[in-house]
Parts: C-alpha cells; structure tokens; sequence
C-alpha cells in the first residue's frame, strides 16, 4: 500500500506543540503532567477542576468554553465561567436528590448542552458518569444501567417514554430521573424536573476532592466484536486526556476544537469534553447529525483550528465530492485527525489535496480511555499508519508463547498491538467480568484484541482486528489492506472485507462495497473492482468475490461490523447488535 509520505513542512509545525518526537518522548514523564495540573488540596484532584474551575480561578472565566449549534442553526455560547455555575447547580441538585458520591449517573441524551453539564456536574459532585446514545432502544438501556447499577438518568421527557419507562421495573436502583424538558415534575415516581431543580439550585458547590484512583466514569465499548463490556476509569486519567489533546491533536489555548464524535461512546467524552476543556479550548458542539454542507459551513463560520473526526465521516465528506469545498475559506483550519476504525491511506491522501494537510490517523481503545498511537502535527506521515506511541507510551507487536507475551521487533511482522501497563487512563476493570479483564493481560503486556505491523522507521500499520484476520491458503490477510486497495477505486464508497470458509484455501475473501453517486451496481463495474484488487494485490490476497450493497451495517460510533456481514452470510446468529446503527441491505 505504499502511498508517498507526506513531508512536514517547517511551517507547518514550527508553532506545533511537540516539535520533535524523539526528544519529547526522551524527556517525557507522568510526574510532569501530574505537577501540571491543579489538583485540589491533600494531593486529591477531579477531573471537573482541570476542566472548568481551575481555569476560571486564573482569570480566564471569561473565555468561551463551548459554542452549541442546535438543529436550526442557533448558536448558544457557555463560557468557563457559565460551566462553572451551571455544573456547580448540577451537582447540588445531585447532592439534594441524594445522589452520592461514587453513585452512578448516566444520560440518554443527543448532544444537548445538559449533556455536557450532566459530565462535569456529576464528576464535581464525585459520582460516576456513564453515557448512552440516545438512539439505544430498551434493550441496550436496560443491560448498561444494570451493569453500572444506575442511581440517576438524565434524559428527556421522549427518550424516558421510549426508552426507559419499558425498563424501568427491572432497575430498582434508579432513585431519580432527571427530564431536561420536564413539566413540573417533582418526584413522582422518581420524576423530576430538571430546570426547575436547577433554578433552586445555588451556583455555588465545593469540588468534590477525588483520589486518582477513584472510579470517575464508565464506558461502554462499541460492541463491533460483540457484547459491549463497561470499562472503568479513574479520575487519574485526566493526566492523560490533558497530555494527549496537547501532544496528539496539538490543542492550544485559543484554538476553536470541533471533535464531532457523540459523547455516547468513549471518544465524545474524552475528546469532545475532557481533553479540550483540560487544555483551555473552545469546542464547537453540533447537535446535528452528518451533513457534508452542514460540517463545512461550521468549519468555515467557526474558523475551527483543529479537528478530530472519524473514518466514516471522512469516507462520507468523499462521497459528497470536493467540490463542496471550493470557494470556502478554510484558512483558519490547522491540524485535522481520526480516530475509531483504520483510515484508508487514500482518505489521508484526499484530505491533504482537498485541505493541503492531511488528516492524522490515531489508535486507542475505548479501554486505553486516551490517545495511545499518533500520527503527530510536527512528524511526517505515512498515508495508512496509525503513526507513532504516544511519549510516555510503551507499544509493541507480541506474538503469544505458553501464557506469556514476547515482542518481535522484526520490521512488518504481523502480531498483537500489545501496550506496557500503566498509563494513567488504563481502565481497571470491566465492570462485572474479572475474568474478561483478566485475560487482557499476558505477561508484561495489555493485549488490545488488534493484530499490527511496525516498521523499520517505527510506525505502527494496523492490520485488522484478531477476529478479523483472514487464513486463505497459505496466507494471513488483513480486512484492512484488501479494503483500502478497493477503496482507491473510483466508485468505490465504502468497503467491507470478511473471510468466508472454504474446502480448499480454508478461507476465501470476499468483499462488500457501497458505491458512490453517480455509480451503478453492474456485472462489469464487479469485474473492474476485482480486477483492479487483483491487479493491486496479487491473486492470493484480492477478493474472490465482490457484491454491492447500499449501505455497511455499522456501529452507532460509525464501525463497520465485520462479524455481522459474515453471520448473516453464513446464516448463524447475529449476536449482541444492541450498537447497530444503518442497517440497509
Ligand atoms: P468491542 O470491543 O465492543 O468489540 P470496539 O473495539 O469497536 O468494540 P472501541 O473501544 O470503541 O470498541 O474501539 C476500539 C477499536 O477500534 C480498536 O481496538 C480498533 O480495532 C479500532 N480502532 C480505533 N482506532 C483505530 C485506528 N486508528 N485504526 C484502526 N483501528 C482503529
Ligand atoms: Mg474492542
């Protein structure tokens, strides 16, 4: 997949906040980040602190904090200071409910400013925050308020008749339900309402002093390889969050930050709260689902600075066309990233001719709560690599021997994307399942479930996830190369690869491909495509069988679900889909 590096230029990373990979991972430490950080008094900390108070208390309550835009376009503006109070009136409406601390909260909301205000309100008061996706049904509300044992949701008057009143016998630890748009409610059977709490509320609250090892939230993974687990993590991790919005996505005071991913899953809390409110930003929220017209207008009014997206939104944008970019002045834009599923080196490619920068592809887990790998604004990159650890970062590729875990270093050698234990956003449990956890760990090494590739210049390349991987005679394919090399096809929009048994080779490939407008589903437009993979990759690798679809079952985080396309070709069960999102044949 060799694709030309893309060069850095001296002005392009001059200003960047990490000029040079291998002196700052050289001189990095933990006890830096943490000697950065306010902390509260008695060596305890909270996340809600980093966040809001401390910069308020320096003086810079005024700076905008978060910019909302609602459907209709209005803009609402909350500055720290506004955070401060409106978080602060959250969490004695907590404290007056007798939500305590360590007692989970949880949301079912779209991406209202009262999510935003649920995160940090709850995280002050000391209580655990676990978010859902507001378009779960029952089911997926039920299993995660269980796990967690719910003491408190904060949803709406619909989503609660939806979604929850169907469920709610089964939770008898869910004291309170708190409705953004109540009507008066006032306890009855357990609701409220949330405004007219909040005006009674005073603005005033003590930060609740945390321990770093104290449980501060609970995220649910995507559930692209199965049943979601609930990973705990601390309110330490917030030294890691900070670290890495500077380093990995070069977050500056004054930048304008747009991370467009739903706080829902892992990445909208870590890096659409968390990261840019630690590093002092402003970050644009948008309450509205994917509209290419839509995202470059909020590029261009809001004149963002720095950017984190995902795969399927890029791969979206690219089949909307470049042109829609033409005549807008995108000049304000400076650093652009990805994160969530393996980036094909041709949307790298594309960004840097649409944007002149190309988008920063970087890997982390909903377990590694923060940033692990990156491709960094001052470092060159190598279109379809993850990039580089994050300093203060130990990765390696393993292979598996008799219980333990050993690092091969030869450059390109597929094995498990492994990490050295440690960091401070690690999570220390799958809440419920110790076993799962346990089995996490082989050796000196976290095994992420990924299989990769490092090399000789020590850029990591993923290959697929473990489950994923293909064995067709003879051969180890990744789902990852054989889709990038459809994806470099014209008509191609998005691609899936899966390996389907076989008598003869053991697995076969077979590939899945939504088509751009303008492109119809033809026998010869099949051939073409297998002709082109074949000519890309060699016979043994190219797909033996392409078919079109309109659409990629997908995860609510945008994932494609591999196992799911491969189920339902065999005809076997489709397994948990509690985070199935479009799911058009
Ligand atoms: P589950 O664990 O429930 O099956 P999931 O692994 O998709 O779901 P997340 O924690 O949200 O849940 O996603 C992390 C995974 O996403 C990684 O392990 C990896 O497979 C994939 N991923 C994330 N970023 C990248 C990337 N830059 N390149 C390739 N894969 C990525
Ligand atoms: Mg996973």
């Amino acid at each position: 997949m060799a694709r030309e590096t893309i060069r850095k230029t001296e002005a392009a990373t001059k200003h960047s906040n990490m000029a040079d990979y291998a002196v700052e991972v050289g001189r990095f430490s933990w006890a830096d980040v943490r000697a950065g950080l306010a902390g509260l008094p008695g060596g305890k900390l909270n996340i809600a602190h980093e966040a809001i108070d401390r910069h308020v208390e320096a003086g810079n309550g005024d700076e905008l904090a978060l910019r909302w835009i609602a459907k209709n376009g209005t803009r609402t503006d909350f500055t720290y200071k506004d955070l401060r109070r409106a978080t602060a009136r959250f969490a004695n409406v907590l404290r007056r409910l007798g939500v305590a601390r360590g007692d989970r909260v949880y949301s079912l909301l779209g991406r209202v400013p009262e999510l935003y205000i649920t995160v940090l309100g709850t995280l002050k008061a000391g209580s655990v925050f676990s978010p859902m996706f507001s378009a779960f049904g029952p089911e997926p509300v039920k299993a995660r308020m269980e796990i967690g044992g719910a003491s408190a949701l904060v949803t709406s008057k619909l989503l609660y008749k939806r979604k929850v009143a169907p469920i709610r016998q089964a939770l008898p630890n869910l004291k309170c339900v708190l409705l953004i748009d109540g009507d008066g409610q006032a306890g009855e059977d357990g609701l409220w309402d949330l405004q007219l709490l909040m005006q009674a509320a005073g603005d005033e609250f003590e930060t609740e002093p945390m321990d770093e090892e104290d449980m501060a939230l609970l995220h649910f993974t995507s559930g692209t390889t199965g049943k979601p687990k609930g990973a705990v993590h601390v309110h330490g991790a917030v030294f890691a969050h900070k670290a890495t919005g500077r380093i990995a996505l070069d977050m500056k005071p004054g930048d304008v930050y747009w991370c467009t991913a739903d706080p829902g899953w892992v990445t909208g809390t870590s890096y659409g709260v968390i990261a840019p409110l630690t590093n002092g930003v402003t970050m644009i929220v948008d309450q509205a689902e994917f509209d290419a017209e839509r995202w470059y207008s909020i590029l261009e009014d809001e004149k963002v600075t720095v950017w984190y997206t995902a795969p399927t939104a890029i791969r979206m944008l690219m089949k909307a066309g470049a042109d829609l970019v033409k005549g807008r002045d995108l000049s304000s834009l400076r650093f652009m990233a990805s994160v969530g599923e393996p980036l094909n080196p041709e949307a790298v490619v594309w960004g840097n001719e649409v944007f002149g920068m190309p988008f920063h592809d970087n890997w982390w887990q909903t377990e590694t709560g923060g940033i692990m790998i990156a491709n960094y604004a001052s470092m060159d990159v190598k279109p379809g690599s993850m990039g580089k650890p994050l300093p203060g970062i130990i990765a390696a590729i393993v292979k598996r021997t008799n219980g333990d875990a050993q690092e091969i270093t030869d450059p390109m050698a597929i094995g498990e994307l492994a990490l050295k234990p440690g960091w401070p956003s690690m999570m220390r449990a799958y809440l419920g399942e110790e076993e799962r956890y346990r089995k996490c760990f082989v050796g000196d090494w976290y095994i992420s479930g990924d299989l990769a590739m490092r090399d000789q210049d020590g850029y990591f390349w993923f290959v697929g996830r473990a489950d994923d991987l293909i064995k067709s005679a003879g051969h180890l394919i990744g789902p990852f190369e054989v889709e990038s090399a459809l994806m470099e096809h014209p008509a191609a929009a998005e691609v899936g690869v899966i390996g389907l048994p076989d008598e003869t080779a053991g697995e076969i490939v077979k590939a899945y491909v939504a088509l751009k407008p303008g492109f119809e589903a033809s026998e010869e437009l099949n051939l073409e495509l297998l002709g082109h993979a074949r000519k890309r990759l060699g016979p043994a690798v190219a797909p033996k069988e392409i078919v079109f679809r309109t659409n990629l079952p997908k995860t609510r985080s945008g994932k494609i679900m591999r196992r799911l396309l491969k189920a339902r070709e065999l005809g076997l069960p489709e397994g948990d889909i509690s985070t199935l999102e479009s799911d058009e044949q």
